[in-house]
């Protein structure tokens, strides 16, 4: 690009305060700003400018009257040149301040201006209000990431990772790395792969989490290892999923469950704060069966009341055996017939019979209603609504399936009427942990159990005797921290035997040498003095989310990737030169599709 403007240079004077910096206190003083142009505006004869750096905004005026050069060099300036100006700190008249703006009161009446640089007309306005299309934000992330609103998710999401930092340090964890070319992991995605140029047909895996690392960490007895870290998984991805996205991992030796809460959640009140949002500990506890009976969700948000299970009192609107499930949304009104017409055939394609005309049931079964209602503690304005399952129980915990459909419908409702009841408030932070998952899921596909969490989690010890008997009621030491309805982190108490992670391994109908191959070398520590050893890992990406009120991770990811995993701005992934592929041994067959 040629350039259309003269640009200057600076010399080697140096700025003397940020754009976010200058009060009526400074009134009076020479400053040396510099920054971008946010906007320019000209009243003849007088020409507003309104630089920007990361810390904010100042107003600078340049008046004809006072310096005609100065003020004609600034009519050369256009959005988002970089300048530097000189000048003096003023109060602006009372009809003129600014109370939107930190350095609202003041203004910097220029004697001097640099352009240092011109910019070409951005691809989108700097403004927040402005919708830009995702796609161009990526391609042109650089400039995105300039938009204040960014800059201050990006800081926030710095200010996270030094508060997790200092709170982790000051509880004596250790700051240990792990690879990132490794082999495979257990957290059940696919891998990344990394071809092995000096062992051909070898490949590397990137590590879906550091859960090996970190649990031989302790055998070697670091004791307390945390990490702020990059993990990858080749998954579907969804809003708030990416291919490589940060963990905050810890491990720690000899600890009960209670351990990892005492850490936990002052660390997670520390880095609230320095978002600027007060939370109390301790948070409520759940246990995955309750968590499932109330709220129809191993990740509950608590933000919206409980639903209730009615059987006992309603037995006649129940089918056989199955949960009834009263779901109450306080504070709508009476929802139309086309509103309950659709939570009927929401409730329907889940596998649900849905009574959502509550007054008719009322005059059928007053006695059974009032009851629910009081249970639910469900006023003559409040959404009301009773739920059981329509068909044949299904699956090995088949009051799960009625649960999870149930709340998924409670869910749907809770979002629906918002609008009315307003509960989904960005800014109410409800915490709590769901413990004692179980232990092990049925995979469908593969016609198997699955460890829930990973197979390294170790099972409630009076459960140990039902690994193989009966796998679908077994119990693990897990824990998940979830917030509003996210699931933050997981965790467990690992198994620390070889023994018992044999026992394990077999019920996930593993062999021997199938679990050799895959974990040898965490089965062979297992047997050099493992101590007992657990840990968590919350995901940072999602925190900072929520804590900046944004609904989706790649709006605190500086350099996110689309849903279909490309990044727009660097063009990756991308072909490779044959050389490159030739040197890596790798050839590519057609797929026939
Ligand atoms: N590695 C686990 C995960 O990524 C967390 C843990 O068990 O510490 O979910």
């Amino acid at each position: 690009m040629e350039n259309t403007v003269a640009l200057d240079f600076l010399g080697d004077l140096q700025r003397t305060h940020t754009c976010g910096e200058l009060r009526p206190a400074d009134e009076g003083k020479h400053v040396l700003l510099m920054g971008w142009v946010h906007r320019r505006r000209d009243h003849g004869g007088v020409i507003f400018v309104d630089l920007r750096d990361r810390e904010g905004i100042t107003q600078v005026v340049f008046h004809q009257d006072v310096d005609t050069a100065v003020h004609n060099r600034a009519e050369e300036v256009r959005p988002e040149y970089v300048v530097a100006i000189e000048g003096r700190v003023a109060h602006r008249g009372p009809a003129a301040v600014n109370p939107n703006l930190a350095t609202g009161a003041v203004e910097v009446v220029a004697s001097k201006i640099w352009l240092l640089n011109e910019s070409r007309t951005p691809p989108f306005p700097m403004e927040e209000q402005v919708d830009v299309s995702e796609d161009v934000r990526l391609k042109y992330r650089y400039v995105d990431l300039r938009r204040p609103h960014m800059q201050r998710n990006i800081m926030l999401r710095s200010k996270v990772s030094f508060a997790t930092r200092e709170f982790l340090y000051s509880q004596g964890f250790l700051e240990i790395e792990t690879p990132f070319m490794t082999r495979s992991t257990p957290e059940g995605a696919r891998d990344y792969l990394v071809p092995s140029r000096v062992q051909p047909g070898s490949f590397y895996a990137l590590p879906q989490s550091p859960q090996i690392f970190k649990q031989l960490l302790m055998v070697s007895g670091f004791e307390k290892y945390f990490q702020i870290v990059r993990c990858f998984r080749d998954e579907d991805l969804r809003a708030d999923r990416q291919p490589e996205f940060t963990q905050i991992d810890l491990e720690m030796s000899f600890p009960q469950q209670e351990r990892i809460y005492e850490v936990i959640e002052p660390m997670v009140q520390r880095i609230c704060e320095a978002a600027g949002v007060r939370v109390h500990y301790p948070f409520p506890r759940l246990t995955y069966a309750e968590a499932m009976r109330s709220y129809g969700s191993d990740k509950p948000d608590l933000r919206i009341p409980p639903m209730h299970p009615v059987e006992d009192l309603a037995a006649e609107l129940a089918n056989a055996g199955m949960p009834l499930v009263a779901i109450h949304i306080p504070g709508i009104g009476a929802p139309s017939r086309k509103e309950r017409d659709e939570l009927k055939a929401f409730g329907q394609e889940r596998g649900l019979r849905v009574y959502d005309d509550v007054k008719r049931l009322e005059r059928d079964y007053p006695y059974q209603i009032d009851q629910v209602r009081q249970r639910c503690g469900a006023r003559e304005d409040d959404l009301l609504i009773l739920a059981t399952w329509a068909g044949q129980p299904q699956g090995h915990r088949p009051e799960e399936t009625v649960y999870l459909a149930c709340g998924q419908l409670r869910l749907y409702c809770a979002q629906k009427f918002n609008d009315r009841h307003k509960l989904l408030d960005g800014r109410n932070f409800k915490f709590l942990w769901v413990v004692d998952f179980p232990m092990f899921e049925w995979d469908e596909e593969e016609n198997r159990w699955n460890a829930a969490h990973h197979p390294f989690t170790s099972v409630h010890d009076e459960d140990l005797d039902k690994l193989t008997s009966d796998p679908a009621r077994c119990r693990a030491k897990s824990y998940d921290i979830v917030l509003n309805g996210v699931e933050l982190g997981s965790g467990s108490i690992r198994i620390h035997r070889r023994d018992v992670q044999s026992r394990v391994f077999a019920a996930l109908g593993f062999t021997d040498e199938e679990a050799r191959r895959r974990f040898g070398f965490l089965l062979d520590a297992l047997e050099y003095g493992a101590p007992p050893h657990g840990g968590i890992a919350l995901g940072l990406d999602r925190l900072v989310m929520i804590l900046a009120g944004e609904t989706s991770i790649r709006d605190v990811i500086p350099f996110p990737k689309t849903a279909r995993g490309t990044d727009l701005m660097c063009d990756a992934p991308a072909p490779v030169p044959e050389r490159q592929l030739r040197e890596l041994g790798i050839s590519f067959r057609s797929t026939g599709k």
